[in-house]
């Protein structure tokens, strides 16, 4: 059964269970449907039916036209629709805000309509969501095109209630809840005006007619504005239970062929130009996503009602981490006395307490409780290969025992790496190792400034870069500018700018406000799109940013900080065959060992950096480090960078990352929950909540919302942990070479778990 009109049939299933719990309804008599969001299709209880016995498959889909529709599969094809579907199908064509309608046979409704009384504006409660007033509809046989034809007339008014003559009472609404809230609000207001009517003197008092307007046109245009989402709303992706999931297991296997072929190929393998390589391993992103299609689903996500945990999943989940968690619970319960807020790392998940993590290997983590995880969190990114891989531990170990972690003199590592980089990502000519993401980003842009003599750094809203005094601006929320930059001066950042995501037309004004204004040195981006892809860049986005640059003599900045090797060996840049002038890395760049930053790029760029005691003072860009391009440090990443060519991980990643999200959408299109999914290779999102999508185009939802939705963000994420499953805050997960097949279908298995405990499900 299609999962939009098994998410509608269950509305209609609701509603009637709801009306007989409340006593609204008996038996057999009326009747109730739902739109189908987005079509011109409705769900409708069948004729003549019980409604003690309906069941899903019971529940018909029937077309504007009145033709009775049943799936393919046969649902909904046992009985006839209700007769009454001429009346439902003009009012759907008549009010497009109406998505739920409830027709029943009440006996108030034959008192008044004998009276001949319409029920005037009484109360505000009534006039706010029931209309002006409720009208009487005339008189005409059950299931006639007549009596379909009266409803319609009325139904133009707005109102959302009505009395049939002789017969009973429709009201509508927004969506089913609001609906049966109008049917029952109308016979609390019918009996009222009966019993008013009954009084002494029968004297009515109602709302004068300037009030009831005004509660009037807030009714209409609230209707008017959830109507819109709801039909905004897009059906869930279909990834049907016959079609196989990508595989990660064939994807290795095939890289093990791969390298044999090309190692038989001769004596020697053959020489390969700097880059050819990386074409050769091919990318983590088998196909690009269709972003026009995830950035509809986002927004229509971001437009509907929050859909969280039940209440006692929720407490479960509490418990859970009560019972079984008490160790981590208790060592950084007292962390907080040594460590502000008891926790160091800005991605450690902290609700409803932070995990202490004793164990890492390949694909799971170990608490100090001894609870096992499937760890999609892979340290914010840089374990590629897997967690704690002992192939590069051997290595390192030896380096380690031989120099130590550090001489602040030159060894030969340094060399090995920058070589590794460069025949991977042959734009990257020289290279500076430094200690972390952010530092490599502050050296870029410094280094931007340095080479171009422009003072102005363009960055894309939302994208982070990294801590600096000059880059913690439009950070997470595109549009915020200095919403997060407390501590820093506004000098600091009186030289940076943020365009909008994906706007070419805002980054093209900015450059030209620049050149009044010091010119622009660089435009940074994050060539996925702000935090990792959670708004997916555009495919040729990064192509035109290329061309703005080169027409406004910018540079262009790849941060390649979680891109660099995920991707592929070649990076984003290899991906999307555009070439930076300057790339930050981080993270894999040192396998998972610390120390994780450098920049490279433009030879002639890149000579602004030069080191050492060359004696020339001031003609170098200021940058360093005691710790920085440690032996440690570079041996991790050269050979990690080369277990990562010779296994392929970005690609085996990639797969395992197809995996994965097409599972979950799998089970997002099963459980008909709007979370949206979509992966770009091993960078797996799952929004539930949207929150990331929230921006200063819209500030009134964003400071209404931004709280419930992190805070929804922030429960699933906690179910994830609870169910076994460690993600970046709820809402990413970043998959490594370690995840097998087994492991991505168990992992399944849990999120199976989580979605089956949300609300509504
Ligand atoms: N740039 C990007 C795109 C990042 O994701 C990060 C870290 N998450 C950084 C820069 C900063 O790197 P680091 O944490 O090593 O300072």
């Amino acid at each position: 059964m299609p999962v939009e009109h098994l998410a509608t049939r269950q509305h209609v299933l609701a509603m009637c269970r709801t009306m007989l719990e409340r006593g609204y309804l008996k038996a057999t008599e009326g009747n109730v449907s739902v739109r189908v969001p987005g079509h011109r299709l409705y769900a409708v209880t069948p004729s003549n039916y019980s409604y003690d016995r309906m069941r899903v498959e019971d529940v018909c889909i029937v077309d504007f036209d009145g033709n009775h529709v049943p799936d393919a599969d046969r649902a909904g094809a046992a009985l006839a629709p209700s007769i009454e579907c001429g009346m439902h199908a003009n009012i759907y064509r008549a009010r497009p805000d109406v998505h739920a309608i409830v027709h029943t046979h009440q006996p108030y409704a034959s008192a008044l309509a004998v009276l001949r009384r319409p029920i005037p504006a009484l109360t505000d409660e009534q006039v706010r969501f029931l209309g002006r007033e409720v009208a009487i509809i005339d008189y005409a046989p059950s299931g006639t095109g007549l009596l379909a034809r009266h409803v319609q007339k009325k139904i133009t008014s707005g109102d959302n209630a009505f009395i049939l003559a002789n017969h009973g009472i429709v009201a509508v609404g927004t969506d089913p809840e609001r609906a049966v809230f109008n049917m029952a609000l109308l016979e609390k207001v019918s009996i009222a005006y009966l019993m008013a009517l009954a009084t002494e003197s029968g004297k009515v008092y109602t709302i004068p007619t300037a009030i009831r307007e005004v509660a009037f046109a807030r009714l209409r245009s609230d209707e008017k504005r959830i109507a819109a989402q709801i039909t905004k709303s897009v059906p869930p992706q279909q990834v049907p239970d016959a079609v196989p999931l990508p595989s990660a297991d064939r994807a290795a296997l095939e890289v093990v062929a791969a390298r044999e072929a090309f190692a038989g190929a001769g004596p020697v393998a053959p020489a390969e130009a700097p880059g050819a390589e990386s074409a050769r391993l091919g990318y983590a992103i088998s196909a690009y996503p269709d972003v026009e299609d995830t950035m509809a689903r986002l927004r229509a996500l971001v437009d509907q009602p929050l859909r969280g945990l039940r209440q006692d999943a929720l407490n479960d989940v509490l418990e859970w981490f009560d019972t079984k968690c008490s160790g981590s619970r208790q060592l950084t319960e007292r962390a907080k006395s040594r460590i502000p807020g008891g926790v160091q790392h800005n991605l450690a998940f902290n609700h409803p307490f932070p995990l202490a993590i004793d164990r890492a290997d390949g694909a799971h983590l170990t608490d100090r409780d001894g609870n096992v995880y499937i760890d999609f969190l892979q340290a914010g990114g840089p374990t590629l290969l897997g967690s704690n891989y002992g192939p590069v531990n051997d290595q390192v170990a030896q380096v380690v025992r031989a120099s130590g972690p550090v001489t602040g003199l030159f060894h030969e590592y340094e060399l090995k790496l920058a070589d590794s980089i460069h025949r991977f990502m042959p734009h990257v000519e020289m290279y500076r190792a430094l200690g972390s993401g952010t530092e490599a980003v502050m050296a870029a842009v410094r280094a931007a400034r340095a080479h171009t003599g422009h003072k102005v750094v363009i960055k894309v809203g939302g994208a982070y870069h990294g801590w600096s005094d000059t880059l913690v601006y439009g950070l997470r929320v595109p549009g915020t500018f200095r919403m997060n930059a407390k501590g820093i001066p506004f000098g600091a950042t009186s030289a940076t700018r943020e365009a909008f995501p994906h706007d070419l037309g805002a980054l093209r004004r900015k450059l030209i406000e620049n050149r009044l204004r010091g010119g622009t040195a660089a435009v940074l981006v994050e060539p996925l799109g702000p935090e990792s892809g959670t708004r997916p860049v555009p495919e040729d986005f990064n192509a035109r940013v290329r061309e703005l640059c080169d027409e406004f003599g910018a540079l262009l900045i790849f941060d390649e900080v979680v891109t660099g090797f995920r991707v592929g060996m070649g990076g984003a840049a290899g991906y999307f065959g555009v070439t930076p002038d300057l790339t930050v890395l981080g993270k894999a760049v040192s396998g998972g060992y610390p120390m994780a930053g450098g920049v490279g790029g433009r030879e002639d760029v890149m000579a602004v950096f030069g080191s050492g005691l060359d004696g020339k003072s001031g003609a170098h860009v200021q940058v360093g480090g005691t710790l920085s391009a440690n032996p440690l440090s570079c041996a991790a990443g050269y050979f990690a960078i080369e277990e990562m060519a010779r296994t392929n991980a970005p690609v085996v990643a990639g797969r395992a990352g197809d995996r994965l999200a097409a599972g979950l959408q799998r089970l997002v299109g099963k459980h008909a929950l709007p979370y949206v999914v979509y992966n770009q290779g091993s960078i797996v999102h799952l929004e539930c909540s949207g929150v990331m999508l929230l921006d200063m185009h819209n500030p009134v939802k964003l400071f209404k919302e931004n709280k419930p939705r992190k805070q929804l963000m922030e429960q699933m994420g906690a179910a994830y942990t609870a169910n076994g499953i460690i993600t970046l805050a709820g809402s990413r997960l970043y998959t490594s070479m370690a995840d097998t097949d087994a492991v991505i279908d168990d992992a399944l298995e849990r999120f199976d778990r989580v979605f089956s405990m949300v609300d509504g499900v």
